[in-house]
């Protein structure tokens, strides 16, 4: 594995030492599963949210701000219908932290996997709701959760989630507990965040032993304390993505949305820097336009553009891993 200074040098490559880490980070995906990426369908099934994240609009201080919103059952089987009939086998459940959407979430995954039976995977990606709903979740279908633990600096944690690292890294412990496939990831160029602690964090992913990982650079979002604070640098994004493939050959790595936020390609980028998941959103145009992950004017995914994307960065699109009869 690579040293402290060693993970801080490949992070700071840029110009054509770059290119050549991108390029191995690529070789080391294709060897290891196939020039193939997973496409996911998101569903955004509520905007209500009880954590006060800086970085986030949905956060519990704008909750009267915003038009807020919580999905039925219905709404969210029909809209993880679309997500199948549309040829992707990953629903994936995304929504803020409240305990209030766990009826309808629960009840849509046991009727989608009534209906899907074991051709489906349902990632969910809701917050840290503990073991006894993990439990629920898991008994009702669910096969994976991600739950990024967002910065390994406890004070950071703490100061821009009002919520404690050790919190979140023990809700990680609880959801592998219930024989969930998990993911972490962090937000890269977070305000206050250290190049050491970056560092620290890839290693920190390496050691969760997690089945997908992320970098998500930082977008500055409106209504939040961190609105005037300088955008991510998508090239951090970019080598950090490249040293987890390398560190985590197997790994599902994303090709964020963040990164075509700042830079357009920035998601053909991501793919060429190792990554090999994207997600394609399906929620419907109400809710879509509610969900302010990164204020209104955030890049919203779609088919086409995940097609080109793909295409432009030589991989073909392949349905879940965990989806057994997918695999040959
Ligand atoms: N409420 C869930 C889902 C959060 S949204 C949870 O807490 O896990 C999904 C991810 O988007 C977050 O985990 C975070 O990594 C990313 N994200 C949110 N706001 C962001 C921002 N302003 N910049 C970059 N990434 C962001």
């Amino acid at each position: 594995m690579f040293s402290k200074s060693e993970l801080a040098d490949l992070l700071r490559l840029r110009g054509t030492d770059q290119a050549d880490l991108f390029a191995q980070a690529s070789i080391e995906r294709d060897n290891r599963l196939g020039p193939f990426a997973v496409l996911r369908g998101v569903v955004e099934v509520t905007n209500v949210c009880r954590v006060d994240c800086e970085y986030c609009p949905m956060r519990r201080s704008n909750l009267r701000m915003n038009d807020r919103f919580t999905l039925e059952a219905d709404s969210i089987v029909a809209q993880a219908q679309e997500v199948v009939a549309s040829g992707i086998n990953v629903i994936f459940l995304q929504g803020g932290e409240t305990p209030a959407v766990m009826v309808h979430v629960e009840e849509a995954i046991r009727r989608l996997r009534a209906e899907f039976q074991d051709t489906v995977e349902i990632l969910l990606n809701l917050g840290s709701l503990g073991p006894d709903r993990y439990q629920r979740l898991r008994a009702a279908g669910a096969d994976s959760y991600i739950l990024k633990h967002e910065t390994g600096d406890p004070a950071l944690h703490l100061r821009t989630r009002r919520e404690t690292l050790d919190d979140r890294l023990s809700e990680l412990e609880a959801l592998k507990s219930e024989g969930f496939s998990v993911g972490t990831g962090i937000i890269s160029s977070l305000p206050g965040q250290t190049f050491e602690s970056i560092v620290d964090d890839l290693i920190l992913m390496h050691e969760l032993d997690v089945d997908m990982c992320s970098v998500s650079p930082f977008i500055p979002a409106p209504n939040t304390p961190l609105s005037e604070c300088p955008q991510g640098d998508v090239d951090l994004a970019l080598n950090a993505m490249s040293i987890l493939r390398l560190m985590n050959p197997g790994i599902l790595l994303p090709s964020v949305s963040a990164l075509e936020k700042i830079r357009p390609g920035g998601q053909v980028q991501g793919f060429n820097a190792g990554a090999n998941v994207m997600t394609i959103n399906f929620s419907s145009k109400t809710t879509r336009d509610r969900y302010l992950i990164y204020g209104k004017n955030r890049y919203v995914v779609s088919g086409d553009h995940a097609f080109n994307s793909l295409t432009e960065a030589g991989l073909t699109p392949r349905g879940s891993l965990l989806v057994g009869s997918d695999l040959d």
